[in-house]
């Protein structure tokens, strides 16, 4: 049945001989894919192995590619900041061609991209992979406040390494880190950085001048109730105070308070509170890019509309989306990106290929690595579909364990570079099978 799913080439080539008797385009490719970022590269590098050289085209604008997830460790000042990047050049695969531009404009209908510069790519198959853009303006003053007077966000590359530094300044008053309320690229790191703060705080004998204070728009700690649970825990055990349904809305980076609206239902509802700091750590809030909200390929949210089992878009049967820009209902993560990557990949060749294999079906697979201090970290790996956990290993991952902080700080960041980058790491289930058997929790 989820053979059906996959809608066949001939409806592509449909699409590709209007493009062909109409347009001038100056270039085309068999697969373009918009974003060279975690999951784009995933897909790319693959296909154009597959494909053969210059068949698959990566719109990617950035010259550099950064590492995201271990943004948190920069931040907690437990790596630096070079680890986290490398030159677009040397990841992007050497079969693809590289266009290193923005996309300015998807047009669906007549199978083609225009770029930044006004000129036209088109594509037999797109897939879509340009992430999230952060919304720093959507914070009234938090434009002119932020990389100044200890307001910082590990979100950033501009601004992650102002984490740690503004940090160290810290000797007393409130420490904040604040969660908004839209859909962010990993729900976990908003909280990760207040238990590495409170580690350093204890660390240099301040924690009992600092207050450490966690303002979450949402209404749990985490959106799964095992995980959830354990960091209610560990939050209490270190005096991390968590104020739920507290959304930041303004920033005085001159006066150094943050100013929070009360959402939920309670008798606060509605109220505004204002909390002075010292140091203020940001979770901007995120939102779709534009040039994919107001394309056709949209959902009324902004997402690339997809299937949530194939990946395959809902409407246009020759674009697929991957991550955080797309419309599947998980966690936004690279670890779901990994576990995505081969769903599409599978299904993409299969419809390029015109083979009748059954198509691969994504399950909501995500994780979000919570780190709370130096070798201590939880492992949370679940479904964002079902919220079942999905754990790897044996143990109870909802426990702070040394070799989760190992498996996140060493093992994960080297296979994102020599494999997850190159195609070939699709998360570990295949680990799970082994490591995990019983799935006993
Ligand atoms: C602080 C922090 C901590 C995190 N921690 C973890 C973690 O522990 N574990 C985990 O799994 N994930 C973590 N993540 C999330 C993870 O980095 C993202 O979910 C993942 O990178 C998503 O992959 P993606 O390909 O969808 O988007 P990205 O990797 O963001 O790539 C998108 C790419 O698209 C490009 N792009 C943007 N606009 C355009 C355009 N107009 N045209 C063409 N290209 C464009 C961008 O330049 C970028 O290269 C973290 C992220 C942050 C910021």
């Amino acid at each position: 049945m989820l053979a059906a799913k996959i809608a066949t080439r001939t409806a592509c080539h449909r699409h590709w001989a209007r493009l062909s008797s109409t347009a001038a385009a100056p270039s085309s490719y068999k697969v373009v894919v918009i974003g060279g970022g975690a999951g784009g590269l995933a897909v790319s590098s693959t296909l154009s192995k597959q494909l053969g050289k210059n068949e698959v085209a990566v719109v990617e604008p950035s010259a550099t590619h950064y590492q995201q997830p271990l943004f948190t460790f920069v931040g907690g000042g437990l790596k630096s900041f070079e680890e986290t990047y490398r030159p677009t050049s040397e990841v992007i695969a050497p079969e693809a061609q590289w266009i290193n531009q923005a996309a300015a404009q998807i047009d669906p209908d007549s199978n083609t991209i225009t770029l930044a510069d006004g000129t036209k790519v088109a594509y037999e198959y797109l897939v879509v992979a340009a992430g999230i853009e952060l919304d720093f303006a959507g914070i009234k003053g938090l434009k002119s406040a932020i990389g100044k007077n200890g307001v910082a966000s590990n979100y950033s590359p501009q601004y992650v390494q102002k984490t740690f530094e503004f940090l160290q300044n810290v000797k007393e008053g409130n420490a904040l880190f604040t969660m908004p309320a839209t859909p962010v690229k990993c729900a976990g790191a908003p909280q990760k950085i207040a238990y590495l703060a409170d580690e350093l705080f204890r660390e240099k004998g301040i924690r009992d001048k600092v207050a450490v204070n966690y303002y979450t728009a949402l209404g749990k700690i985490f959106a799964i109730d095992k995980y959830a649970n354990a960091m209610n825990e560990i939050a209490r055990s270190r005096d991390v105070s968590v104020n739920l349904f507290h959304d930041l809305i303004e920033v005085d980076g001159a006066a150094k308070r943050a100013t929070f609206k009360v959402l939920g239902s309670g008798p606060q509802t509605g109220e505004t509170v204002t909390v002075p700091y010292e140091f203020l750590h940001v979770t901007p809030p995120m939102k779709p890019f534009d040039f994919i909200k107001n394309s056709d390929i949209a959902n009324a949210a902004g997402f690339v509309d997809v299937d949530k089992g194939t990946l395959q878009h809902t409407k246009y049967p020759n674009i697929y989306s991957i991550g955080d820009c797309s419309s599947l209902p998980t966690s936004k993560t690279a670890a779901a990106a990994a576990a995505q990557s081969s769903v599409l990949k599978h299904n993409l060749l299969n419809q390029i290929r015109g083979t009748n294999a059954p198509a691969a079906e994504y399950n909501g697979y995500t994780s979000c690595p919570l780190v709370t201090g130096k070798n201590k970290l939880v492992l949370a790996e679940f479904s964002g579909y079902t919220g079942a956990p999905q754990e790897t290993f044996f143990f109870n991952q909802a426990k702070e364990h040394a070799f989760s902080y190992w498996v996140t700080a060493e093992a994960l960041p080297a296979i994102y570079w020599s494999s997850m980058l190159k195609g070939t790491w699709d998360g570990p289930a295949v680990i799970r099978r082994f490591a995990n058997p019983t799935s006993a929790n």
